[in-house]
């Protein structure tokens, strides 16, 4: 396996105005691995994954996701934001896609207008996506034919259209129906299979122990506990896990 990090974070804080919101973040992920961050709400799991995606500028700290690395301490240009946003693509809770468009189309627009790429190419690209996430039989219908879980692997195959270094999923099945959650997670799945990097924001903590290579356990802007799935979620050592996990799994 390649021990060059992909992604390298350190010391990474962001304000918001006065409030800091990340208070000194570091970790690393490896090329084809999974993290898995969870957390309670607001303890700025959110605000990692859109700093990641340069979607909020770190206030201070570097990141470096494969050949592009940025200090925020410095002023922080635009060519800079876009080439740090170019490395992963992001899905989020509520997916955004184009409901008068196809569902081929919504995966292949990205390449064809914003990349300039070959339609021919992309479209080939895009049908093995949409069989990764388990569309191929949808590849005709309009987004508004489609169940909240199938409109979300849609929006997975998007970002993943655009090859990024990295996949980042904020909490991918919390806006889902109970009986449409596990397609999603099975579809991740196989992008963690096929080899994909990937950092999902999730509280599906059995998920996180079937393919999590490494768990990271935010609390009030800080990693509290960081670890292997096993270590993490069956073993964890700091009293805020456990309180969490007890919470989460009502019977920790
Ligand atoms: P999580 O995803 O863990 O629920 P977030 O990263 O979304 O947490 O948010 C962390 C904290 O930052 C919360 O207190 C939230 O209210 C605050 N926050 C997030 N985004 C903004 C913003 N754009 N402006 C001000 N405060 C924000
Ligand atoms: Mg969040």
């Amino acid at each position: 396996m390649n021990t060059t990090p992909l992604v390298q974070v350190s010391a990474l804080t962001k304000k918001f105005g006065k409030i800091e919101v990340l208070k000194g973040i570091d970790f690393n992920i490896s090329p084809g691995t999974v993290t898995a961050i969870i957390g309670p709400s607001g303890s700025g799991k959110t605000t990692i994954l859109r700093s990641l995606n340069a979607l909020d500028v770190a206030s201070s700290g570097h990141i470096t996701i494969g050949d592009v690395t940025i200090d925020f301490s410095k002023k922080v240009g635009r060519r800079e934001i876009s080439a740090l946003r170019a490395k992963s693509g992001m899905v989020f809770q509520a997916h955004g896609l184009f409901g008068h468009l196809k569902v081929l189309q919504n995966v292949t627009v990205g390449p064809v207008v914003g990349q300039k790429r070959n339609r021919k190419e992309v479209e080939a690209e895009a049908l093995e996506l949409l069989e990764l996430v388990g569309l191929s039989d949808k590849v005709h219908a309009r987004i508004h034919e489609l169940s909240g879980g199938q409109q979300q692997r849609v929006g997975i195959a998007r970002a993943l259209a655009l090859k990024p270094d990295l996949l980042l999923l904020d909490e991918p099945t919390s806006a889902l129906d109970p009986e449409l959650v596990g397609e999603v997670l099975r579809a991740i799945r196989n992008l963690a299979d096929t080899g994909w990097t990937l950092v999902i924001v999730t509280h599906e903590m059995q998920f996180a122990k079937q393919v999590a290579d490494q768990v990271l356990f935010i609390d009030q802007g800080l990693i509290v506990e960081r670890g292997t799935a096993a270590e993490v979620l069956e073993t964890p050592k700091h009293p805020r896990t456990r309180e969490f996990l007890a919470r989460i799994l009502g019977d920790f």
